[in-house]
Order: structure tokens, then sequence, then C-alpha cells
């Protein structure tokens, strides 16, 4: 039988050091930290049902940036780019080894231009400022909202009836309440702290009550 293994990279935003690690499903098994010299970390860890959550620091703005992916996604893509929502730059990359490689040189570059051109931090003020005005924490907001739609998307929302095509979104500054139309539950949900975020990615389910 084939090990599963694949290969996560990630510029450390703490000290702008590419990381290159190979992960394998052992040493995923009970999640994991790659640790930067420099003292920061990404952070992994799979869920009971097998998800895989993943906290990125970002080096485009103060944030981690927490995805969720199944283990196949995890270990058959052959490359998966994990973006910055406010900037769009890529932040981390998973996959085969030559691809992430070549993603990761391509992006240095690309990197390399858009720093000196943004050196004042102009262009990210903008963005984040339109998104400030609408939500308490955006960055957190965008994660939760990535999230329950991963939930929604994977039948994993429990309500009193079969809802599916019958959720509702419901955004407020600093939280979400997620509806269902078919039978009236609902759940409230956080979206204000990093915790909000760990805490809604490593459910195994939404239950509406
Ligand atoms: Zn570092
Ligand atoms: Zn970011
Ligand atoms: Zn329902």
């Amino acid at each position: 039988m084939e090990l599963k293994t694949t290969v996560i990279a990630f510029i450390c935003p703490g000290c702008g050091e590419t990381i290159v690690r190979d992960i394998n499903i052992f040493s995923l098994s009970g999640g994991c930290d790659i640790d930067c010299d420099c003292g920061e970390t990404l952070n992994i860890k799979v869920t009971q049902n097998r998800k895989v959550v993943l906290s990125v620091p970002c080096l485009a703005c103060p944030e981690y940036h927490t995805i969720r992916l199944s283990s196949a996604s995890f270990f058959d893509r052959e490359l998966f780019t994990v973006q910055c929502p406010y900037t769009a730059l890529d932040i981390c990359y998973i996959g085969h080894r030559d691809k992430v490689e070549k993603a990761v040189s391509d992006n240095k570059k690309y990197l390399e231009e858009t720093f000196s051109a943004n050196k004042n931090g102009e262009i990210e003020r903008d963005i984040l400022q339109e998104m400030y005005d609408k939500y308490d924490n955006p960055m957190v907001m965008n994660d939760i909202l990535l999230i329950i739609r991963d939930y929604i998307t994977d039948g994993a929302v429990e309500c009193g009836c079969d809802n599916t095509d019958k959720l509702r979104i419901d955004i407020a500054r600093d939280r979400v309440v997620l509806a269902c139309n078919g039978c009236g539950k609902s759940k409230e949900i956080r979206a204000l702290t990093e915790n909000d975020v760990t805490y809604m990615a490593e459910l195994d389910k939404i239950v509406l009550k």
C-alpha cells in the first residue's frame, strides 16, 4: 500500500523564509505544528471526521487564515493554493513536490514586486477599510463564511428537516445566523475572534436548534 504524503510550503511572515515540509498520513494523525526557526507556526489539526484544519500565518495581513479540507483534497490534489482573502496573495501551497516548488518560485518573484510597490501598504489599507466598515473583524468573518459554506457543501448541517437548498445565511457585523427555511431552526455563530474560527472549523457538523 502506498503511503499517503503531501508537501506543504508557506512563507513565514515572521522572517520571510519559505518553509517546506513533507507530511504523511502518520505524521498528520492527531495534528502537527510546522515551526519556523523564528518562532512562527503553521498549525494542522485533524477532526474526528477526517477533515484537515490548517491555521496559516499570513504574510500580507496580521491574521492567521483557517481553512478546512477533506483529507482527500489534502493528500490527493496536485496543487492546492491558500490565498489571503484581502490581498489575494498566495500564502501557502499544498500538493505534489514538483508543483509546490514551482509555485513557490513563481510566487517569490511576484511577491518581491508587489511588496516593493506597496511598501506603504496603501492598497491593503483601502481594501481593509471597506471591510471594517461592514464587519467588526472582517478577517474572522471571511474565514467563518468559508467554513460555513464548506459544511453546507458537505451536507454537514443538521436541522429538523431535509434542508437541501433551504439554508439561509444572515450576516451581521459580529455574527452570522445560519437558518433553515424548511423547519425554522437556526444557529447563531459568533465571528469576532480567531477562537470563533477555530471552534467552527473543528466541529463535525453544524446542528441547528
Ligand atoms: Zn520565520
Ligand atoms: Zn491575510
Ligand atoms: Zn430544516
